[in-house]
């Protein structure tokens, strides 16, 4: 019986990893879950899955779940994420929390000895740096929950890490794939929040629209499978069949396929080695498919791959300071504050006036990121750019 804590079970990949568990109650166990401010969701969870540690953002929420729930045990806030996900019954932490907020948990549960199934993109994207060495120290499996680097890892199962010649992550391209950098001009929240195939979170949704979600992959990549940016290959592909793809030297590309539903990472990152039936989950049928597509992005349209690239190849504090920045502007462009170019142009704006530092340590990174944050308020005050 494997025991798992949950961060973020009130989100988009924690409610399916609810599903997933509750499908394979022989083989898991969720011991602690936290959520943020849904705690009608949560506590529709609680009722689900019979969970004793529970995490919530909010003292108030925790002080009402503490008055109605009297047999199990609250926390709240950063100091309780960490909590949980270093209790000494756990075996796997699954980090599903979005943004920033998922690190210091994350390198706390690796401290504890505990195996990470990680959703929380963004912990690699700031603290590669940090998070592999720590990893390496503690001898914990690091194990991708991103449906892209789920494929690659399933890609090289059994592979000389040194016949890899490069990476290729697929991309679909987002809400909006086919509109000109003209038409981008204009868009409103509610078109970005439309994703063609996959239905997630708002933030990762509008990182979708933007490439910053692709961009963010291709610095988790990196960290997850020790790969220079010169062999990360990112590819435009609409039907999201192929979940990436990793070529050899001899010119052999081995691909991961399945039908776009993210209960097939998840449980992966859960049952690894082994594999589980997907309760649920739709085969995949290329004959009724029929087509699939490619093609190489356009990175004078989506500007925000090559900011990525460029962040990642500086290298020490720039991730952190392109995450923290999109980040900010994301959140400002869901709250209609911003325009859609602008989260680029913020981000963008974040990088050159940032002082930069190699192999920041986890204060500095706490710092930058406030700065990126502060930035991006600082400089959207000065605008006028109103939706
Ligand atoms: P979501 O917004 O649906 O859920 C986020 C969860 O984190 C919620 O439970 C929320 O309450 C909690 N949370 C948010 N801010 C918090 C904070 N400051 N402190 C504590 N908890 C907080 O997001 P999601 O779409 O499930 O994505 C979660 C992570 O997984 C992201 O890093 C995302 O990039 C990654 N991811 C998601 C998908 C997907 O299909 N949704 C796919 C691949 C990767
Ligand atoms: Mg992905």
């Amino acid at each position: 019986m494997k025991k798992i804590t949950v961060l973020g079970v009130t989100g988009s990949i924690g409610t399916q990893t609810v599903d997933v568990v509750k499908h394979h109650r022989e083989e898991f166990e969720i011991i602690a879950m936290s959520a943020g401010r849904n705690i009608e969701l949560l506590e529709k969870i609680m009722v689900s899955v019979h969970v004793r540690h529970i995490c919530v953002q909010n003292k108030e929420d925790k002080e009402y779940l503490e008055n109605k729930y009297k047999d199990c045990y609250f926390y709240y806030g950063q100091e309780g994420l960490i909590t949980i996900a270093t209790l000494p019954e756990v075996d796997v932490v699954l980090n599903a929390i979005v943004g920033f907020a998922g690190l210091l948990p994350t390198m706390e549960a690796i401290k504890a000895h505990k195996d990470i199934a990680l959703a929380n993109k963004e912990t690699l994207v700031v603290a590669g740096h940090l998070i592999i060495p720590l990893v390496k120290e503690y001898g914990v499996a690091l194990l991708p929950v991103d449906s892209e680097h789920s494929a690659i890892f399933q890609s090289m199962n059994g592979e000389h890490h040194g016949d890899i010649s490069k990476i290729i992550l697929t991309a679909s391209g987002g809400s909006f794939r086919d509109k000109s950098r003209e038409e981008l001009k204009n868009v409103t929240v509610e078109q970005a929040l439309k994703h063609p195939n996959w239905s997630m979170g708002a933030k990762i949704t509008i990182d979708s629209a933007t490439l910053f979600n692709k961009g963010l992959e291709v610095m988790e990549a990196k960290w997850l499978f020790n790969v220079d940016y010169d062999d990360i290959e990112v590819l435009i592909h609409p039907e999201s069949i192929v979940h990436s793809m990793v070529e050899y030297q001899d010119t052999s590309v081995i691909a991961q396929l399945g039908t776009p539903d993210m209960r097939l990472p998840i449980q992966y990152a859960l049952t690894y080695p082994r594999r589980q039936p997907l309760i649920g989950g739709k085969r995949l049928s290329l004959a009724d498919i029929g087509t699939l597509h490619f093609y190489a992005p356009d990175f004078k349209r989506f500007k925000a791959l090559e900011l990525a690239y460029e962040a990642g190849r500086k290298g020490g504090s720039m991730p952190c300071v392109l995450n923290g920045a999109n980040e900010q502007a994301n959140a400002l462009f869901l709250d209609r504050k911003i325009c859609f170019l602008d989260i680029e142009r913020l981000v963008e704006e974040a990088m050159r006036a940032h002082e930069w530092v190699d192999h920041p340590s986890l204060d500095q990174l706490l710092e930058i990121d406030q700065w990126a944050r502060n930035y991006v308020l600082k400089r959207v005050g000065e605008d006028e750019c109103k939706q």
